[in-house]
């Protein structure tokens, strides 16, 4: 497997960056001169097939079988909607057992490979774990990041904000392989990782996005940039402490937003019956008696709830605002950003953004956009000392 090659990097701070306010042309950035960057392939976690739920893999055209070491174990393989399996020691396919507990299905040139409902570039990977078999997309970068562009942002945004996604999730990508190069896989296809939908869920604004951004990455102190993004803040971002396994490095240090008022989720305000609240913090193990009433008493970056208090029948005691927001549901308590008001036996919750708010905010993004702000203005906006270059 090659490796990721991150030789002679130059210091950041000696490169200036280049804006273009062309509408045609792409960005201009700084590249690496005379250094060829070689970029290892994304594997993509998909999915786990088990005995009760296997996965279905099919191809047009005849794939070819190579074993874990990337040999040939037989070409021209028929998959009609075959089932992922396994026996005892090896993986199997359509019952029919590999003799090997890791094999790699390789498409025809020009056909690509499906598993379940979704069509894939690049090669899949099968791995015997236990009672399982790992599904995995091994996929060029590039295709990567086009199958996550538009999953992640709507494909109707402006198209300097689906540039600065394509670069915020091609740099995501390139920080997390290099912290699981060791392991099985760098990234699952989910809100855990980034959300990816391989070509079926490639748009043409999202690939146009990818390849005018092609090698473009972010960088911060000579190494990648965790670059996290959500979809409002709100008005401000909140620095990095706020978000687990992201470090507080300046460009994760929050900024002034301010850009994105056309998102629906820009102010809300929610209601909680008590009885219902009283009954989650139960079942999250926070309280035991009854709920009397819940505040918050530390908030931070304009409005980002760090400590919540909860008064119950026995005591007093305080959770964090991301610990509240698991209780209610990320999707309901749109985010942390909150205030508490008690109405009768009901909680208000007044919230400003959605997600997590640490990063790129997207709206904010197609905002900067609609002003004529370019890619690279606005991922210098959202994550403010880092460098944009292209590595590749
Ligand atoms: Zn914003």
């Amino acid at each position: 497997m090659r490796r990721l090659v991150l030789a002679a990097m130059l210091p950041l701070t000696a490169l200036a960056v280049f804006s273009c306010s062309s509408i045609q042309e792409p960005v201009s950035v700084p590249t690496l001169a005379n250094v060829t960057m070689t970029v290892r392939p994304v594997r993509v976690l998909l999915g786990v097939a088990t005995r009760a739920e296997p996965l279905m893999v099919s191809a047009r055209s005849d794939v070819t079988v190579l074993d874990g070491d990337g040999k040939t174990v037989r070409d021209k393989v028929s998959l009609r909607k075959t089932p992922v399996g396994f026996t005892k020691k090896a993986v199997s396919l359509g019952g029919v057992d590999w003799g090997a507990p890791a094999i790699i299905l390789v498409p025809s040139p020009g056909d690509h490979i499906q598993v379940d409902d979704t069509v894939y570039a690049g090669e899949i990977v099968l791995v015997k774990r236990g009672e399982s078999v790992a599904v995995v997309n091994r996929v060029s970068i590039e295709d990567y990041v086009a199958g996550v562009v538009t999953c992640e942002m709507p494909s109707r945004f402006e198209r300097a904000a689906l540039e600065a996604q394509a670069v915020a999730a091609r740099t995501y990508v390139l920080w997390q392989m290099k912290q699981r190069r060791l392991l099985l896989y760098d990234v699952t296809d989910d809100t855990g990782s980034q959300v990816y939908g391989g070509i079926t869920g490639t748009t043409g604004s999202g690939k146009l996005a990818t390849e005018r951004t092609s090698g473009t990455v972010l960088m911060y102190n000579w190494q990648f940039l965790p670059a996290f993004y959500f979809s409002t803040c709100g008005g401000r971002t909140v620095n990095a402490s706020y978000l687990r396994g992201a470090p507080l490095i300046e460009p994760l240090t929050g900024v002034e937003c301010g850009y994105c008022k056309a998102s629906k989720r820009y102010r809300w305000a929610i209601t909680i019956p008590g009885e219902e609240i009283e009954g989650a913090l139960g079942q999250a193990g926070y309280i035991t008696g009854k709920l009397l009433d819940l505040s918050v008493v530390k908030a931070i970056d304009g409005g980002w709830v760090d400590t919540v208090e909860i008064k119950s029948s026995e005591g007093v005691k305080q959770i964090s605002g991301y610990a509240l927001r698991q209780v209610v549901g990320t999707s309901r308590l749109y985010s942390t950003n909150f205030e508490i008001e008690k109405s009768g036996d009901k909680y208000i919750l007044r919230g400003r953004g959605y997600g997590h708010g640490v990063g790129l905010c997207q709206w904010g993004a197609n905002g900067m956009a609609d002003l004529g702000h370019n890619y690279v203005d606005i991922l210098k906006h959202y994550y403010q000392g880092a460098g944009v270059l292209k590595i590749y």
